[in-house]
């Protein structure tokens, strides 16, 4: 006999709100972006509140359920599209009150925060309050104790959204690259015309009571001189900055001024020192001709830049992560990073360092201000004041520690070779040493190096680099080939100029080449000197670091050419474009341009192509287009690394969508070439560039007075500088440990383990991308409308 059941209800989803609150920042959308998609893959539904603060305390409809939909092409949108204001009433508890009775209303129990200190101080108090508000609404009749008893835990978790980069505990925050983006073109622009008048100019950036942004800003554009709020100058300043101002200009020939001035700028009484006043001063003492620029609200807008989207988005992930591992005694966390490792950190301990800092600045203790900002923040400090202070006798080493240093460029141009070299030139000459460029790598070397008209080894000149801080490619040449092509000329080169230690910057073949010298020690002492890799190559593949010079600005040519053409169909017909990325055997650039662009899948050689996998996403696509209601034409994209396969080229699988679409959308292929590596160097990748080869120079300086034999016994004595995790790190070549022998398998030239491996899941989870079946599988609650790439 048949027993009749009743039916069993579905567990309740979880539901997550999000908002964007205080002064709005590039790469917001891609966190609620991220958010949402995330929190619908985990099985949850996603609420947007709009307008910050403001919609939890007004509710109805300021607070929408989110679909996965609903946020395509969100990634490449400036500013926040839920709104952000500066709400009173939530300070006030009464407001507090009204948006805790909202949220039970509309059964939200968890809330991302994406905002600054202020909001994220909101967000504190708002959880701390939260048991006390649900029994208040009780206790005057608003709600029922039914209505409370599930959500008697509020989860808060923090994403720090601002262009001013000025919480404490995390290296950057979503916004501040896009900024600096947009403060360094703008800078790069005057340089043709302060050049062109040999005129003075300066320039006011944001930031408030943080000078992130101008220091940043001076690093990436050579400025003369920087005013930023945590190192007030000495007293006597005016006479100081016009002194280097007129040394630069006469005695060096610079042709064009450059002094940055952050809004929050003062001195060590704390008086302002505003734009205005350094131009009359530059004026009436020097008599330059001097012109203020203030940037203003420019420095908010646009677009995010390909890191501002690659953090908000695994920021966001991490986000609805941190959300579900929750637990009711757990502290709220904000969601940091640490060179290049998303981290969780207590929220209110970021928060009470933040304000520390400012309160530090109010009473004066400024040395104690910058130690509470992030660690890199005082180190790029010293490394703006080691390069644009030269001849200060402080900083001027004993003779027998100068150094002559040869610096050469290996392999494929990338950006960031040039700061670099500007950056170590600057050091050598501030700290006495001798820089020397190998022209056009070792071919140059062994070719030219005979006493010919122009010799390939040349010592380099202050005004010559001073001029390559913004420039793309390599100014002293790059060349492919390796030593061991001519390792006899090379030695006996090394010998006839003296090197005291080499800085090789590039990539692979960089990494390739310093292992040869090292391993032909042995036979050549020329070699037993200190030799640094200082990775610079668009694909990232170089053992001994996550991050090399050149794939940002990479990536950000990727992302402006992904962004465009897909905006070019949406005017026309569906179309699906499948874009060639370069990187060699690694795919790491494919990925994370994919994470950028939202790209529906990226083909890497790492996982290959095979028909199976091209079926399911063709499949994929025909669904996807099916369910688009045609509200969003823009194209999709996928991304193929150029050796993910050897069969599948990218025309083949662009024929091959084409084939299979049967006339439902179009499919393209576009091949950037020789385009991604970008024009004038990305600003981070000039910042990195400058940190980085500082601290090579400074390695070199450890091995001064030191016998061959004893650098060569020395495992650091040659190495690679690199981000791992969350540090900067030297890593030894040779050894039983060393990146050699443990971390790089040279067939595929790439490292073994990379570390960005499993960003690939989060490409094809954002993309609602199947990744086995048939393609025809649904996710979670969401049916097949919710695949929306994009
Ligand atoms: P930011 O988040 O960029 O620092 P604000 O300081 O203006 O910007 O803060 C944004 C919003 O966060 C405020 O308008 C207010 O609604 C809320 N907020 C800030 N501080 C607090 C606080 N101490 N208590 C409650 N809400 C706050």
């Amino acid at each position: 006999m048949a027993t009749s059941q009743a039916p069993v209800e579905p567990p309740k989803r979880r539901r997550i709100g999000v908002l964007t609150s205080g002064g709005d920042a590039p790469g917001m959308n891609g966190a609620v972006r991220a958010v949402v998609r995330m929190a619908i893959h985990c099985g949850c539904e996603a609420y947007a509140v709009h307008e910050g603060y403001e919609g939890l305390v007004q509710g109805g409809s300021l607070i929408r359920q989110m679909h996965w939909e609903d946020v395509r092409g969100w990634l490449s949108r400036g500013g926040t599209l839920i709104g952000s204001a500066r709400s009173a009433s939530f300070r006030e508890r009464p407001g507090r009150l009204q948006a805790a009775k909202n949220m039970v209303l509309r059964g939200i129990d968890a809330l991302v925060v994406c905002g600054g200190d202020g909001s994220l101080t909101g967000a504190d108090v708002f959880r701390s309050e939260w048991p006390g508000l649900l029994r208040e609404l009780v206790d005057t009749g608003e709600l029922t104790e039914a209505q409370i008893k599930p959500y008697q835990v509020l989860n808060i978790v923090g994403l720090v959204g601002s262009i001013d980069n000025d919480m404490s505990s995390t290296d950057a925050t979503i916004g501040c690259y896009s900024s600096l983006t947009r403060i360094v073109d703008a800078i790069d622009d005057i340089f043709d015309t302060a050049s062109s008048h040999q005129r003075g100019f300066v320039i006011e950036v944001m930031g408030r009571h943080c000078g992130w942004l101008a220091l940043m800003s001076a690093i990436s554009t050579g400025a003369d001189w920087v005013f930023i709020p945590e190192m007030p100058p000495h007293d006597g300043w005016e006479d100081e900055m016009c002194a280097t101002i007129t040394k630069n200009r006469k005695e060096r020939g610079k042709r064009r001024t450059i002094v940055i001035v952050a809004e929050g700028a003062q001195d060590l009484h704390l008086n302002k020192i505003s734009s205005d006043n350094i131009k009359d001063i530059l004026s009436k003492r020097l008599g330059l001709d001097t012109r203020v620029t203030i940037l203003g609200h420019t420095q908010r807008g646009g677009p995010a830049c390909a890191y501002d989207r690659w953090l908000s988005t695994l920021q966001g992930v991490e986000a609805v992560k941190a959300v579900l591992d929750t637990t009711p005694t757990s502290p709220s966390p904000v969601i940091t990073i640490r060179e290049n490792k998303i981290e969780r950190t207590p929220l209110m301990e970021a928060v009470k360092l933040t304000k520390k800092v400012s309160s530090l600045i109010e009473s004066k203790e400024f040395s104690k201000a910058m130690d509470l900002r992030d660690a890199e923040f005082r180190e790029y400090h010293h490394a703006y004041i080691n390069t644009a202070t030269p001849d200060h006798p402080k900083m001027m080493l004993p003779d027998k520690k100068k150094m002559r240093i040869a610096i050469i460029h290996v392999g494929a141009p990338a950006g960031g070779m040039n700061p670099a070299t500007r950056a170590a030139v600057a050091y050598c000459l501030t700290r006495g040493h001798t820089p020397i460029a190998i022209h056009n790598g070792f071919p140059g070397l062994c070719r030219h190096h005979a006493d010919q008209p122009i010799s390939s080894v040349r010592e380099v000149q202050w005004l010559e680099s001073d001029n390559w801080v913004n420039v793309g490619g390599s100014e002293i040449g790059t060349n492919r080939g390796l030593p061991a092509e001519n390792m006899e000329t090379t030695a006996s080169c090394f010998e006839k100029y003296k090197f005291d230690a080499l800085f090789i910057v590039g990539g692979f073949e960089a990494f390739t080449a310093a292992s040869q010298l090292r391993q032909a020690r042995g036979q050549y002492p020329a070699f037993k000197i200190p030799i640094m890799v200082l990775p610079a190559t668009i694909s990232n593949n170089v053992p001994g670091t996550e991050y090399s010079l050149g794939s940002d600005t990479c990536l950000n040519t990727l992302v402006t050419f992904c962004d465009t053409i897909r905006q070019s169909a949406s005017s026309t017909r569906r179309r699906v474009f499948v874009v060639e990325t370069q990187g060699g055997q690694s795919g790491y650039i494919a990925t994370t341009a994919g994470l950028a662009v939202g790209a529906v899948a990226s083909y890497i050689p790492e996982e290959g192509i095979d028909l199976k996998m091209l079926l399911r996403d063709i499949t994929f696509l025909r669904h996807n287009f099916s369910h688009d209601k045609g509200a969003n034409r823009a194209g999709k994209i996928i991304l193929r690394n150029e050796c993910a396969s050897k069969t599948y080229t990218t025309q083949f699988v662009a024929d091959m969508i084409a084939e299979e679409a049967k006339g439902r959308f179009e499919s393209r292929a576009a091949v950037p070439g020789h385009f991604q590596q970008g024009g004038n160097p990305s600003p981070m990748d000039r910042v990195r560039a400058l940190r980085m080869a500082i601290k090579c120079m400074q390695h070199f300086e450890t091995f001064a007075g030191k016998s061959p034999d004893e650098i060569a016994a020395d495992e650091l004595s040659a190495g690679v500088i690199g981000v791992k995790g969350s540090e900067v790190i030297i890593s030894p070549l040779g050894g039983s440990n060393g990146l050699e022998a443990t971390e790089t398998d040279w067939k595929r030239r790439r490292p073994k383990t990379e570390f960005w491996i499993n960003l690939q899941e989060v490409v094809n989870i954002l993309s609602g991308r199947p990744t086995n079946g048939d393609g025809e599988e649904g996710h979670p609650g969401e049916g097949w409308g919710c695949y929306e790439s994009t």
